[in-house]
C-alpha cells in the first residue's frame, strides 16, 4: 500500500527526443519529486534521457529501449520499470509520430503506421500500466493528442494523423469513465504548433510564418508550454479533474 507521500515512478514513452515534449515532460515530473523511467524507440536518446534527468534533478531514473507498438517488448520493459523503480503512479503516453502525407496519397501501410505508434502504442503502454495503477488505487495518465484532431489537421499532420490522435479523445474520455472509481485519472493534452523535430525539418518557414501570424500569442509553442499542464495533470492534488483535454494552442483554436 502505498501513502500519499510514497515516492512514485512516471513513465514517459518518446522521451528520449532531445528537443521533443517527452524530454521536457520528464525533467518537469522529475522537479515534481517522480522518478522517471524514459521509454523510447531509440535506446541511446533513452539511455542519455535518462542520464540528463537524474543529473538535474537527483532522482532515480530508467531508460527503457522499446517500442511501443510490441506488446512483448512493452510489457518487458515495464517489468523492468517496476523491479528497479518505486510503483508507477504517472504514465505520460507521449511517443507518437506525425504524416503530411494528402488523403488521397495514403496507402493502408501508411494508415497503419500512424494508428500503431499513437493508439495501438498508447493501449499496449496504458494496459499493461493501469492494472497495477488501479490495484494501488493511484494513477494519472496523460496522451499527447493534438490540436489536429481538433480542427481537423491544418498544422502539420494529415487526415490519418488527425483520426488517430482524435482516437486518444475518446480513448482517454472512456478510460476516464472505467478508472475513475480506482483513484486513476485520465486526461489528454492537445498541442498546437510546438517547437520540436517531429516534422524532420519538413515545415518551411513561409508556412510557419503564417502559421504564427494567425496564432493569438504570436509564437511557435515551446516544449515547457506542454510539460507544464502535463505536470499539472500528473500530481496528486489534480484528482478531481479527468476525461478532460487541455489545449495548449495559444489560442489558434479557440472552441
Ligand atoms: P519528437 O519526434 O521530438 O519525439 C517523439 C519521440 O517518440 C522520439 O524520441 C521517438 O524516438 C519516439 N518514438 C517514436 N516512435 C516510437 C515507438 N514506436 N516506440 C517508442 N518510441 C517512439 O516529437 P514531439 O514533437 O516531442 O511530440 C511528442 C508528442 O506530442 C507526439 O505524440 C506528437 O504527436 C504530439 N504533438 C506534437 C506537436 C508538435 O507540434 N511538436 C503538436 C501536437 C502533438
Amino acid at each position: 500500500m502505498t501513502t500519499p507521500n510514497s515516492p512514485r515512478t512516471a513513465l514517459v514513452t518518446g522521451a528520449g527526443s532531445r528537443r521533443g515534449i517527452g524530454r521536457a515532460t520528464a525533467h518537469a515530473l522529475a522537479a515534481d519529486g517522480y522518478a522517471v523511467a524514459v521509454l523510447d524507440l531509440d535506446k541511446e536518446a533513452a539511455e542519455e534521457a535518462a542520464r540528463d534527468v537524474a543529473a538535474r534533478h537527483g532522482v532515480q531514473t530508467l531508460a527503457l529501449a522499446a517500442d511501443v507498438t510490441d506488446a512483448d517488448a512493452v510489457d518487458a520493459a515495464v517489468a523492468q520499470a517496476e523491479a528497479a523503480l518505486p510503483p508507477i503512479g504517472a504514465l505520460v503516453n507521449n511517443a507518437g509520430i506525425t504524416s503530411p502525407v494528402p488523403f488521397l496519397a495514403v496507402s493502408p501501410a501508411e494508415w497503419d503506421r500512424i494508428f500503431d505508434v499513437n493508439v495501438r502504442g498508447g493501449f499496449l503502454v496504458t494496459q499493461r500500466v493501469a492494472a497495477g495503477m488501479a490495484e494501488r488505487g493511484f494513477g494519472r495518465i496523460v496522451f499527447l493528442s493534438s490540436v489536429s484532431a481538433e480542427r481537423g489537421g491544418g498544422v502539420f499532420g494529415g487526415v490519418a494523423y488527425s483520426a488517430a490522435k482524435a482516437g486518444l479523445l475518446g480513448f482517454a474520455r472512456a478510460l476516464a469513465r472505467e478508472l475513475g472509481p480506482s483513484g486513476v485519472t485520465v486526461n489528454c493534452v492537445a498541442p498546437g504548433l510546438i517547437d520540436t523535430d517531429i516534422t524532420q525539418g519538413k515545415l518551411d518557414e513561409a508556412r510557419k510564418a503564417a502559421m504564427v501570424a494567425d496564432i493569438p500569442v504570436r509564437r511557435i509553442g515551446g516544449v515547457a508550454d506542454v510539460a507544464d499542464v502535463i505536470a499539472f495533470l500528473t500530481r496528486p492534488g489534480s484528482g478531481y479533474v479527468t476525461g478532460a483535454t487541455y489545449d495548449v494552442n495559444g489560442g489558434s483554436h479557440i472552441h
